[in-house]
């Protein structure tokens, strides 16, 4: 923008919820702004200035020139995109950048590609088209070589969960559990914490990580109790994995780096069971187990005798012992 040498064509690729469509619109109000913000010394390109008439109509989605489109049910169709060419044969109405944004792109069909393919050869004037997708290997190759691609890497979950604290309204307790659970994805945090289920999602974390450190030694009767406990969520045990895994995360790096603890409202139990513990390896194995279990269910695996078999490997202490691996 700086150079005033925007690509006509742009792939943003990166998980649901990290803000894709919102960048895209976010630059569709840049390029357009009647009273843009010079760049200066803390931000050194032009930002939109948020009250002029363009980019409330932006914000608000009723500008004529920044078209959205999103598939129509699983894919998008071909009658879309050949709407979307005969409106691309007319001028912009009034902007100076119109900005076309397809979201879940991935979602083409082979024939609604090759028809936007010929778009992205010959772009019209005074158009920007973004394209939004989880990853560029899910399109097709002719249509990722004409765009140029922005990768958006999943956001820390200490920013998600401040933001959640400033902007939402949650408890940091309750803010740092969402963010674990979010991956990365501030729009799966906002979804968690309208479910208006945090307060389980927070007990769950503390119950674990009670039974993190209990489990070793224990009998197969309180190993079946756990697996059968999480197992109640069916394929949503994943998420109960998840809070575990960063528990023990933090807990390895509680240590050496305190602020960088996702659970900042139980950092000084993590500093104080790391202290006690010369557990690395046991945390690292337990990571690695929970992660396979993780998958395990997300392919498909029998939810049950998944969690069973990764408890008895936790319960089993060291890692050393565990199956072989
Ligand atoms: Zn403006």
């Amino acid at each position: 923008m700086a150079r005033d040498g925007v690509p006509h064509a742009l792939l943003f690729a990166g998980i649901d919820g990290i803000g894709k469509t919102t960048a895209a619109r976010a630059l569709a109000m840049v390029l357009n702004c009647q009273a843009p913000l010079p760049a200066g010394e803390e931000r050194p390109w032009p930002d939109a200035c948020g009250r002029c008439r363009s980019c409330r109509r932006i914000a608000a989605g009723l500008h004529p020139d920044v078209i959205q489109l999103q598939p129509e049910g699983a894919f998008f169709k071909i009658g879309q995109i050949r709407s979307l060419l005969d409106v691309l044969t007319l001028r912009p109405y009034e902007a100076r950048y119109r900005v076309v944004i397809l979201r879940d792109a991935q979602a083409m069909t082979t024939a609604a590609a090759n028809a936007l393919l010929k778009v992205l050869e010959e772009p019209p004037d005074r158009t920007i088209l973004v394209l939004t997708a989880g990853g560029s290997s899910d399109l097709l190759p002719t249509i990722v070589s004409r765009c140029q691609a922005v990768r958006f890497a999943p956001l820390d979950p200490d920013r998600i969960a401040q933001r959640l604290v400033e902007n939402d309204g949650l408890a940091p307790q309750d803010a740092t559990v969402v963010a674990a659970l979010a991956g990365g994805s501030l729009g799966r945090a906002l979804a968690l914490a309208r479910q208006g289920a945090v307060a389980h999602w927070r007990r769950r974390r503390d119950w674990l990580a009670r039974m993190l450190s209990t489990l070793p030694g224990q009998g197969p009767s309180t190993v079946l109790a756990v697996a059968e406990e999480l197992a109640r969520d069916g394929r949503r045990a994943g998420e109960s994995l998840e809070l575990a895994k960063t528990w023990l995360r933090d807990r390895l790096v509680a240590l050496q780096r305190p602020e960088l603890v996702v659970y900042a409202d139980r950092r000084e139990d993590l500093c104080r069971s790391a202290r006690q513990a010369a557990d690395r390896n046991r945390c690292l194995f337990q990571i690695r187990r929970l992660q396979e279990a993780q998958r395990a269910l997300e392919g498909n695996g029998a939810v049950r005798l998944t969690l069973e078999s990764l408890f008895f490997d936790l319960a089993r202490g060291d890692g050393k012992a565990a199956g072989g691996n």
